[in-house]
């Protein structure tokens, strides 16, 4: 008989993954060029598996590693602005022990959350394919499978709620990506919420299309939910 599903498996699955041919030249090739502010750092260059809690209520879903943040350091999120972001406010809200995740060996620990993307692969110019998309969904899928105390997911800019959205059952017709609009889902049996937020990269957060405020709004309106 097959053993059971884990997260330890669907990490090592991912972490050794080659499936999209062009995601993996890519990020290869920066890792191998590498910016100059880290020319003396060893890339991870590699796909970058989730984070966090396996009791997490909560999941946070980014699009994919940043080439010289997640794909640097081989943790989600981390070393980039918009990494500074979401464990600013992840700290804020009481799900993380630091406000900033620098690299993997920083002391960060995340409390009942998950930090994942729908593609594990830094993408050229931080846009998968539909095809690229589709190849990774199942480890997230099987993410949310796995975190069976998850109620909340916050999907952060249009390309993970849609990737989240094929995952679970959601109404039809879909609710319009916004910030802050709430999806009620269904994954299996279970109940969850999707809340959309605006993506916390420079993009938004230069030009006050997203705030400090608006950010941490997401995340207390999970936790109201029980995320
Ligand atoms: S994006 Fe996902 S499916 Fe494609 S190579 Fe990377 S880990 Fe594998």
């Amino acid at each position: 008989m097959a053993a059971p599903d884990s997260l330890t498996r669907v990490t090592a699955e991912i972490v050794n993954c080659c499936r999209c041919p062009r995601l993996v030249a890519w990020r290869e090739q920066v890792g191998r060029e590498r910016r100059a502010a880290f020319c003396d750092e060893d890339y991870w260059a590699r796909p970058v598996p989730g984070l966090g809690d396996p009791q997490a209520t909560l999941m946070v879903v980014g699009l994919a590693p940043a080439a010289h943040g997640g794909n640097r350091t081989g943790r989600v999120f981390t070393g980039d602005r918009s990494g500074d972001w979401l464990f600013g406010a992840l700290w804020r809200a009481g799900y993380a022990n630091q406000p900033r995740s620098v690299h993997r060996d920083d002391g960060l620990e995340l409390s009942g959350c998950y930090v994942t993307a729908a593609v594990r692969c830094a993408p050229p110019a931080n846009r998968p394919t539909p095809d690229e998309r589709d190849a990774c969904s199942p480890f997230l899928g099987r993410e949310m499978r796995l975190l069976d105390r998850l109620k909340v997911v916050i999907v952060l800019g249009q390309f993970a709620y849609d990737a989240a959205c094929r995952l679970v059952g959601a109404p039809r017709p879909r609710p319009r990506f916004g910030h802050l609009v709430e999806v009620p889902a269904r994954l299996d049996s279970r109940a969850l919420t999707i809340i959309c937020s605006y993506h916390p990269s420079q993009q938004n957060t230069f030009t006050g299309k997203l705030t400090e405020a608006m950010f941490d709004a997401a995340f207390a309106r999970a936790k109201a939910l029980g995320g």
